[in-house]
């Protein structure tokens, strides 16, 4: 049973499914980029033993999500996977359903969606790390997402340390991540941590942080109520490119005094890129704002050097507990 949050007047761009039934059908998906060493093993243990994943109203499966670019250590083989669930790509025969992510995209559709549709599964964690500084970051296409704020908030205050919520959705703007399959879902990017390398500390806690989100769905399903909240998210404005030649070729790269400063605030006037050259670029916006995947190695080929953002806090109303089911 889904319904449809109607918060607010006026049209809006996208909706977003809200949960008010127990969630039964949950999935921890690992190894969508292949060289996201996390993701990857935290499930290849968990394909072997799935007990941390066993909570009293549910078990949440274990999936490696993209096991040929695991196999090579790479992001992807073909194309990336978590831009191959658009409907294009979902529906797509031939010559580009031959590609393997292409594929692959449509095997998971099948198992864990169809997207969009009452069948599919009810909440998907998607695990990823990041090469830049982004602590535990916690990713939502949308604040819409009532279930998932509420999750967020959860984990913020049960787990250590900072976890900026980070929503990248555009209005009007297909989601082709592998996270819009499920009615709710919500990434989780731990950096940083170079991309082939395990770091015991991002293990530890990206197994905590998925602990944490198991337990608060196991609340929800035993008949919690959440009240409203306001929290702070980080919105994405756009994604900048690096300083680059006409040809495409680097020009320039993050400057010293930006690197590692994911969701502080960049004030107009403030550096962020030094060309080889020595000249610096400076920020020339007119009001302060946020980045984050600052110098991610992945996006070099997508031309993103950061995304800035805007913070701001956002109202999230309550999260009724779930209808009991008819006996
Ligand atoms: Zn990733």
């Amino acid at each position: 049973m889904v319904d449809r949050l109607s918060p607010g007047t006026g049209s809006r761009m996208y909706s977003t499914p809200s949960i008010r039934h127990e969630l039964d059908r949950v999935a921890v998906m690992g190894g969508t980029h292949g060289n996201e060493l996390s993701g990857v093993h935290l499930v290849k243990y968990w394909l072997q033993d799935p007990s941390e994943l066993q909570r009293e109203t549910f078990t949440a499966i274990p999936f490696l999500a993209n096991p040929d670019a695991a196999k090579r250590c790479t992001r992807y083989v073909s194309q990336d996977l978590n831009r191959s669930f658009t409907k294009a790509s979902l529906t797509a025969k031939g010559t580009q359903g031959d590609l393997y992510e292409v594929r692959r995209a449509q095997e998971i559709n099948q198992l864990f969606g169809p997207k969009g549709s009452a069948d599919a599964f009810d909440f998907i964690f998607d695990l990823h790390n990041t090469t830049s500084n982004m602590a535990a970051c916690l990713i939502s296409d949308s604040e819409e997402n009532v279930f998932t704020m509420h999750m967020c908030h959860y984990i913020q205050k049960h787990t250590r340390g900072p976890c900026p919520i980070f929503l990248y959705g555009c209005p009007g703007q297909e989601n082709n991540s592998l996270l819009s399959v499920a009615k709710n879902g919500l990434g989780l990017e731990l950096g940083p941590q170079p991309h082939g390398v395990l770091r015991a500390d991002v293990f530890s806690h990206m197994r905590a942080l998925v602990a944490c989100g198991l337990d608060f769905i196991d609340l929800f399903n035993q008949g919690t109520s959440f009240p409203t909240l306001d929290i702070v998210v980080y919105k994405v404005i756009e994604p900048v490119d690096f300083p680059r030649s006409p040809g495409g070729e680097l020009l320039g790269l993050i400057h010293p005094q930006l690197q590692d400063k994911d969701f502080l605030p960049l004030k107009p006037g403030d550096p962020i890129f030094q060309l080889f050259s020595g000249e610096e670029i400076f920020y020339e916006g007119d009001a302060t704002i946020y980045l984050a995947f600052i110098n991610e190695a992945a996006y070099y080929e997508k031309g993103v050097a950061f995304y800035k953002t805007k913070k701001c806090t956002v109202s999230i109303p309550p999260l009724e507990a779930p209808v009991a089911s008819a006996p």
